[in-house]
């Protein structure tokens, strides 16, 4: 009997003690690939080294049905979401823009008047994460370490960086085109720090673009890919065909430093940046013992995928080239921090659909929703019923923007008007639905679509009418070339998502999880508080429960 008490007592004191000291990784990396679909991480395998993509799958936990469970399905929303495990409806980043429904202002999602630029004098420089209503993951390692965790987001779009690393980070950085420089605002800092001044000194831009955009292999062996030049691939100003060797050396001397971000070099000089926080910041080796965290998004896949779509070679030897610069990445992360005390994540802020005009060439279904049209047709006929064409202000994110201000001042029934807009949309090509947001939860559609649209809705940002496109549908002009993304469809909302690491068991599962599973799956790990909006839940198989 005492031996039993004795035991239990010791089991409860070491219980306890494990609580009051919870192990920790020296470092948590967030590494984002905007655009990416989860099935890149197959499609170009056969050329996939055993460092980059490869390892990550066979050392750490790839959750195969990782899905985006909001619209729309775009960068800034993408981004929020990984880190506030949460939706639109809630952390308020309803886009990468949006309509303050109140007063029809527009608003860009890290737009902030009251910070200046540092690093900068021009208008890129003026960004922070005050739009974001939410806390992040990386908020929580603050407020869980006493604020002595350093957080630093990085990314050559502003809401890349600065949407991850929270409203406590130390540093947000991001890429200026026209200057070829890294930098923040004063929401951070004064000034740049010394080693982001050096590093900006070398121009690395310069020497990349310099080298030419070449194809890694010979450009007949890139068998998973359309002939080099297709009508479904845009063209740089300058430039005849949309054709390999791309003359980045030539392009630059009219597009700047801006044209670093639509070439794989976009992704290296990112990394190289990040390699060059972790040294210079001691990210991973914090005086007080604590977890740092670092978030990085890689955004040159994006800017290539919209201008090339799909199944260009350029999309195939940007992966290629990436998966390279991953195993650089990881190879770097061993050494210094040491492999076994970081824990590693991979995820994506959205996909992306196959370009229509190429989809369709195939035989396949599809087609342009060409939104300047479509919202004349209906201010033409909304004039005809209520006396005015400029009832419509925008259909930005498959949303109709309504000008209230003028609806009021005309007394006009909101009801008939939001009638009339519906019955409109309803004879479109290309519309599946279109709900009005009031009564969303009674439409009769398929239960997953309606809680990826009642997500995204958010109350004070969002329009008050959302379109449905149908499969391979989107916005845009008709037979434009690239691509985009930010439908419900799974081509848009499947992204890859895996763990690598401290504290991450080795497996792979095909069970449906939400990209607002991660941050609190993180929470786990760290044992500390989900974010204050966090809407998911631990996906404990990458936690070995
Ligand atoms: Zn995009």
């Amino acid at each position: 009997m005492w031996k039993f008490f004795f035991t239990a007592l010791l089991t409860i004191t070491i219980a306890i003690q494990v609580e009051a000291q919870p192990a920790r990784p020296k470092l948590v990396v967030g590494l984002m690939i905007d655009q990416m679909r989860w099935d890149y991480l197959y499609r170009f395998a056969d050329r996939y080294g055993d460092d980059g993509f490869k390892r990550l799958l066979n050392e750490g936990f790839s959750c195969e049905n990782a899905l985006l469970n909001y619209i729309p399905t775009v960068t800034a929303i993408g981004h929020a979401s990984v880190y506030t495990g949460s939706v639109p409806a809630i952390h308020g980043i309803a886009g990468n823009d949006w309509v303050i429904q109140a007063t029809g202002q527009p608003m860009y999602c890290t737009q902030d008047d009251n910070v200046r630029g540092v690093g900068t004098l021009e208008r890129e420089g003026q960004q922070s994460p005050r739009n974001l209503l939410a806390s992040t993951i990386t908020d929580q390692l603050k407020l869980a370490t006493n604020f002595q965790a350093k957080v630093i987001g990085i990314s050559m779009k502003d809401r890349g960086g600065i949407l991850p690393a929270g409203h406590f980070a130390d540093a947000a950085y991001w890429f200026e085109g026209k200057s070829g420089n890294w930098i923040s605002s004063t929401f951070y800092m004064e000034k740049l720090p010394g080693w982001v001044e050096t590093f900006n000194k070398q121009k690395l831009a310069d020497n990349y673009l310099k080298q030419d955009w070449n194809t890694l292999y010979p450009i007949d062996t890139y068998i998973n890919s359309t002939a080099d030049d297709t009508p479904y691939e845009g063209k740089w100003p300058g430039e005849e065909t949309p054709t390999f060797p791309r003359k980045t050396s030539e392009l630059m001397k009219d597009a700047g430093y801006e044209l670093i971000k639509t070439t794989p070099q976009g992704n290296t000089l990112t990394l190289d940046f990040a390699k060059e926080a972790i040294k210079q910041e001691q990210l991973g080796n914090n005086s007080t013992g604590t977890t740092d965290f670092l978030c990085v998004s890689l955004s040159s896949t994006d800017y290539i995928g919209h201008r090339y779509s799909l199944s260009a070679i350029e999309m195939e030897d940007t992966y290629l080239r990436l998966d390279q610069d991953i195993a650089d990445f990881l190879a770097y992360l061993d050494k210094h921090i040491g492999k076994g005390n970081y824990t590693f994540f991979l995820t994506a802020d959205h996909a992306a659909s196959y370009n229509p005009m190429y989809y369709t060439d195939q035989q396949g279904n599809g087609g342009y929703l060409f939104a300047r049209q479509i919202q004349r047709n209906l201010n033409n006929e909304l004039e005809k019923k209520f006396g005015s064409d400029k009832i419509v202000r925008s259909l930005m994110n498959y949303q109709v923007h309504l000008n209230y201000g003028l609806i009021d001042s005309l007394q006009l029934s909101l009801k008939e008007i939001k009638k009339t807009v519906i019955n409109s949309l309803n004879k479109e090509d290309g519309i599946t639905y279109v709900i009005d947001m009031e009564g969303a939860q009674h439409m009769f559609i398929p239960a997953p679509l309606r809680e990826k649209v009642i997500n995204g809705y958010n109350r004070k940002h969002s329009g008050a009418i959302q379109i449905i496109a149908d499969p391979q549908w989107y916005a845009g002009t008709p037979r434009s070339p690239g691509t985009t993304h930010g439908v419900w469809s799974p081509y848009d909302s499947h992204i890859p998502l895996v763990f690598m690491g401290w504290g991450i068991q080795r497996g792979v599962s095909n069970k449906e999880v939400h990209v607002v599973d991660i941050a609190p799956t993180l929470a786990s790990l760290l044992h500390i508080m989900e974010p204050n909006g966090n809407i998911g839940k631990p996906i404990v198989e990458v936690l070995g429960q």
